[in-house]
């Protein structure tokens, strides 16, 4: 199975860390990768507007279109109206899951028609909080959006005429199959920018421009084979979530730590007796 990293970028409205993006820009540019980018059509979501406004927010945009880098409506006005999980159960929140079919048409068609009055043809949802359920699928193709960059699978896979992109990451990392780094601009750190710029300094031939990893992989159809690989992760998930909440296995991990592969195996054994410690 091919190894293929690519790259998105969420919550991008007029109001986001304008220094941020451009750093993002400017680690893209050097390694000439091109992301997905999740543009809010209507943002009224106040943690997303953390600068005044971008005067030239959608120019930027047309610019970025132009420059190759696809670009995806995340969702309508971002705001979480209810505490579905929706189809992937990625969250217990969300913009678009759990509202009837029409309303739901109405608020991808509205947000279409912001995104055209600027010159952006969206390919792609990006549903805010990886949350949607089976009317935002059918409003997504009456709508013509065919593609959705979700999904926990290894490859990407179509779905009820709508194809899948993976995406399970949250940080740039190395992992089996076809997947999506999603990071968040507003919330980046300098050590976040050096670690993402090292990190595809170090694996470039496995990081891929969006639009190329499209055109280049076809989505094989949804099956049971898929439907495993989604019901693996998000087991995996539920498991790490669980030990992330345990004190003892914190305190382990953080004792037998080591930026040394081979020193964090041997200290990963030498302290296994704390786990068992009542
Ligand atoms: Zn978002």
């Amino acid at each position: 199975m091919k190894n293929i990293i690519t790259f998105r970028l969420d919550d991008i409205t007029p109001g986001l860390r304008k220094e941020n993006f451009k750093r993002f820009e400017a680690i893209f540019d050097t390694f000439d990768i091109k992301p997905l980018i999740g543009v809010v059509p209507q943002n009224e979501d106040p943690k997303l507007m953390v600068e005044p406004a971008n005067e030239g927010f959608w120019d930027d945009i047309l610019r970025l279109q132009e420059k190759g880098w696809i670009i995806a409506m995340h969702g309508y006005r971002h705001v979480y109206s209810n505490e579905c999980e929706g189809i992937l159960k990625a969250n217990p929140f969300s913009e678009f899951a759990g509202i009837g079919y029409e309303e739901q048409s109405d608020m991808i068609s509205r947000g279409k028609e912001i995104m055209a009055s600027h010159g952006i043809k969206p390919t792609f949802f990006m549903a805010p909080g990886h949350t949607f359920d089976e009317n935002t699928l059918r409003a997504l193709t009456a709508n013509g959006i065919y593609n959705v960059t979700d999904g926990y699978a290894l490859v990407p896979y179509t779905r009820d005429r709508i194809n899948f992109y993976p995406c399970t990451l949250s940080d740039p990392k190395v992992k089996r199959g076809i997947d999506t780094v999603c990071m968040h601009p507003n919330n980046w750190s300098d050590d976040d920018f050096s670690d993402l710029e090292s990190f595809i300094r170090k694996n470039r031939s496995l990081c891929m421009s969006f639009g190329d990893m499209i055109s280049e992989v076809k989505p094989v159809e949804y099956d049971d084979a898929i439907a495993k690989q989604e019901e693996r992760h998000r087991r995996n998930k539920a498991e790490k979530q669980k030990l992330s909440q345990n004190d003892k296995m914190q305190d382990y991990l953080k004792k037998s730590y080591s930026e040394n592969k081979i020193l964090k195996f041997f200290k990963r054994c030498f302290y296994l007796p704390m786990l068992l410690k009542k």
